[in-house]
């Protein structure tokens, strides 16, 4: 017999569906056994999990890695943003390749990978945002798909940037995408509406600071494009995906298309369960605008009620990290805050926390929203989004005990501020493995820079 290169020794295993005490015996890339008393050779690591749970590694299918975005570039690159993901149990992440206008998609993905991949220490894919829709670009969703990209994103806003699609656009790519097996994910917000009442809130920006930015948003912007995006799913047979989703209302518009078996899932992030929108009447309330901004309790209580009822099949966190020194840009408008925040590196253990500590949320389905789910949806099942002989070696041992008091300086991001800043976690991940090596080490990272692959993705993901 072969000797096995690593063993995970009595930990709790848990999967999507199963919770049980067994060995992890991984061989190079791969988990080779998942077994009692899995014998150690000479040269076998042997990591000890008594007590503690083994996780297949988390799966974040948005982050935005150096983001050229409002005039500036969002803060963790792909080496370390992908470091800061491994400190905080996640072994894959998606960022996006965003196409210019009058170029082809796939310009934008291999201008992409040529950024990401000497860079990467975990795996990663790309979803490849559509903004310019033409006979060419149709031609080239097959090869696209083909080159292992078949999930697609469309911006309903951003026309200033040049990302906006229009529904034309979007109608097209979800007939399209129906017959070749990809999905769109979508980021639904009203563009019109929303344009007039930034306008109309900026008159008085002085007197609204950055809670301005709320006020010019509100929850029926996202709920009312997400119907719309939903109504074009309906009637061409496309697979939509809802991206970062932040209201009550888009949950039960997801929920009720559902019913009548329209193609849609939804993903939200930890910060639209767990902030709202009084953050923004603080002194350094800027610094939480993100887009969508995070809404009122009442959301948050229905996103929670999602998960755990099946209507939210995904938790991810669009990471895109503004320092302060970024953020301070805004000098006053609400309107030139670059939005983003950092998110990837405590995804896993604030779910852990208010999710599974706090909420009912099962141990079970926590991996489901946080692995198996994307992992599935996004074609990267089994070998990413579960714990089976043949799986790829993603996984996370993960202490249910540990208490940490999160601050931002002692997170691998090279963001200065948290917006969970302060907050008490217990749990947290010990360690975590990509691919058969260890990477990060009690929130340090230990691995290698360059180590993550491209992934190539399969079409038709579903659950
Ligand atoms: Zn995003």
């Amino acid at each position: 017999m072969v000797e096995l290169d690593l063993i995970i020794k009595n930990g709790t295993i848990v999967t999507a569906s199963d919770t049980y005490t067994a060995d992890v015996g991984v061989q190079k890339e791969k988990i080779v056994s998942v077994a009692q008393d899995l014998t150690a050779g000479p040269e076998t690591q042997v990591i000890e999990a008594k007590g503690k749970y083994v996780f297949p590694g988390g799966i974040d299918v948005h982050v935005h890695l150096q983001l050229p975005f409002s005039g500036t570039i969002s803060a963790d690159d792909f080496e370390n943003g992908t470091k800061a993901a491994a400190c905080g149990g996640v072994t894959t992440v998606i960022d996006f390749a965003i196409q210019s206008k009058g170029h082809s998609i796939m310009d934008a993905i291999e201008a992409r990978r040529a950024e990401a991949d000497p860079k990467v220490c975990i795996d990663y894919g790309l979803h490849a945002a559509i903004t310019d829709w033409n006979d060419k670009t149709q031609a080239e969703i097959k090869q696209v798909i083909d080159y292992g990209i078949p999930t697609f994103k469309m911006f309903m806003i951003y026309k200033n940037e040049g990302w906006m699609a229009d529904d034309g656009m979007l109608f097209r790519a979800l007939e399209e995408t129906a017959k070749l097996g990809g999905h769109i994910g979508v980021h639904a917000e009203s563009a019109f509406v929303l344009e007039m009442l930034i306008d109309r809130y900026a008159k008085e920006k002085e007197k609204w600071g950055a809670y301005g930015h709320t006020l010019s948003r509100p929850a029926f912007t996202e709920e009312e494009a997400i119907i719309r995006a939903i109504k074009w799913a309906e009637v061409t047979g496309g697979q939509l995906y809802i991206v970062h989703m932040s209201t009550g209302g888009g949950a039960d518009a997801v929920h009720a298309a559902k019913e009548r078996g329209v193609r849609v899932y939804a993903e939200t992030c930890p910060q639209y369960l767990l902030l709202d929108d009084e953050v923004f009447k603080g002194k350094n309330g800027h610094l939480y605008a993100t887009c969508p901004q995070v809404k009122k309790p009442h959301d948050n209580e229905r996103l929670w009620k999602g998960l755990l009822n099946g209507d939210v099949q995904v938790v991810a966190t669009d990471t895109c990290t503004f320092t302060s020194e970024q953020k301070a840009a805004w000098n006053g408008d609400f309107r030139k805050i670059p939005f983003g925040m950092p998110g990837v590196e405590t995804m896993v253990p604030l779910m852990y926390t208010e999710g599974v500590g706090k909420r009912g949320l099962t141990v079970n389905q926590l991996v489901a929203l946080i692995s198996t789910n994307p992992a599935k949806l996004f074609g990267m099942h089994p070998d990413k989004g579960t714990i089976a002989v043949g799986s790829d070696a993603d996984l996370v041992v993960f202490d249910p005990e540990k208490k940490v008091t999160l601050r931002a300086a002692d997170l691998q991001t090279n963001c200065d501020w948290s917006p969970f800043e302060g907050w008490k976690l217990v749990g947290y991940p010990s360690t975590t493995i990509s691919r058969g090596a260890v990477v990060a080490q009690d929130g340090k990272f230990v691995g290698e820079v360059g180590h993550g692959k491209f992934l190539q993705r399969r079409p038709f993901g579903k659950l």
